[in-house]
């Protein structure tokens, strides 16, 4: 049997080690340290606009701070894309407020601007001001942040940027991760760089920051003895964890490169089947990181979805479905919804591929086997 080719699997880039070696060397094991504010600089330095970062436990946790922070409480109403992992809305429900979900367009396949503008509309009749709207860059892909971030600014409500797959991607030239009043990154084992586990909360100033790390501690008051004026989270990122981010923050650009030629490659591998469509970035403002190679597969011939992961299967090359909507989720089944099923059409329809920065070139003459055995 061939060895597993994975959809996307960690990538080591060789200096993590002696990163997380230091930590050893100094009984540096503890939460924060040098490797976590090290790790927090690099990001900063990386993404630009001034921002300040806050590394935290996970991305859902960044989400959660987020919320926290902007105030959200029970029964608040909380915007969020329908079509994205659930680490993206579950933390509404932590806060027990209600999500609201909107569906995307079909060009970058995030949230619709449009269906945006009709929820917050049909939300305010009702009675209801959402409080905040939570925008993913999905599969790496930038939303289209203008026209989002122009409905948000109409009705003066905070954007919650999830740039959890969408590190190293830009939108305009800027980099995914600086758009959002709070914007999110995860380091969690499949990502585009990884920490084992782990994510960010990017802000705008350094007290926001700082009220993050406050928020991810115990939300310790400033006396010699534990005190505490508010709930606080175990939210913040060790040591050891940072010390693997700061290796891969040496390698991001050059992964990021790798994954999108992994897209290059599905482009040409596709090109003779018409009824697969490789995604690609609309036009020449959004720069995705590709983080996974996504296809969608019209019925049609005797390659169809169904087909092709059984084939790739039996290769032992890993596919996977697109995310389902949060708005089919039978946990959010009572949950409100703007949108015309979109995202349900493309999930009828979607596959992710092997993506990672670290296949080789015999995966991917196993994975062009697999697609040409249709032809
Ligand atoms: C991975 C992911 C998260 C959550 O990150 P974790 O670090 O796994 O908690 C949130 N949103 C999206 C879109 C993600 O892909």
């Amino acid at each position: 049997m061939n060895s597993k080719i994975w959809l996307s699997s960690p990538h080591m880039g060789g200096t993590e080690r002696d990163y997380v070696n230091q930590a050893f060397d100094t009984n540096w094991i503890a939460p924060l340290g040098p490797n976590v504010s090290g790790f927090e600089a690099d990001i900063e330095q990386y993404i630009g606009e001034n921002k300040h970062v806050a590394c935290l436990s996970s991305g859902t946790a960044a989400i959660h701070l987020a919320l926290v922070q902007l105030g959200i409480e029970h029964n608040d109403e909380v915007i969020c894309q329908t079509f994205t992992f659930c680490g993206s809305a579950n933390p509404i429900i932590y806060q027990g407020a209600k999500p609201i979900f909107v569906d995307s367009e079909t060009d970058t396949w995030n949230m619709c601007p449009n269906h945006l503008e009709d929820a917050l509309k049909d939300r305010i009749k009702k009675g209801k001001k959402p409080k905040a709207i939570i925008i993913v860059h999905l599969y790496g892909m930038p939303a289209k942040m203008d026209e989002l971030l122009s409905v948000a600014k109409k009705y003066e409500i905070p954007v919650i940027e999830d740039a959890a797959e969408a590190l190293g991607s830009t939108y305009k030239h800027r980099k995914c991760g600086t758009f959002g009043d709070f914007s999110v990154l995860s380091f969690n084992g499949n990502k585009i760089i990884t920490t084992s586990g782990g994510g960010a909360l990017v802000s705008s100033s350094e007290e926001e920051k700082q009220k993050t790390i406050f928020y991810a501690t115990q939300a310790r008051d400033n006396t010699p003895h534990y005190q505490h004026n508010k709930i606080g989270y175990n939210y913040r990122m060790s040591n050891i964890s940072a010390g693997i981010g700061r290796g891969q923050m040496e390698v991001l650009d050059k992964h990021v490169g790798l994954r999108r030629n992994m897209n290059v490659f599905y482009q040409e591998v596709f090109r003779e089947i018409d009824n697969v469509k490789v995604f690609k970035e609309p036009n020449n403002n959004f720069l995705s990181n590709h983080w996974l190679s996504c296809i969608t597969i019209e019925e049609k011939g005797n390659l169809t979805k169904e087909s092709l992961q059984k084939s790739m299967d039996a290769s032992n090359i890993e596919t996977r479905p697109l995310w389902k909507p949060m708005h089919l989720q039978p946990v959010y089944k009572d949950a409100s919804y703007y949108g015309n099923n979109e995202s349900q059409i493309l999930f009828n329809k979607g596959l992710c591929l092997p993506s990672g920065s670290n296949l080789s070139d015999d995966d991917r003459s196993r994975i062009s086997e697999v697609v040409r055995s249709f032809l």
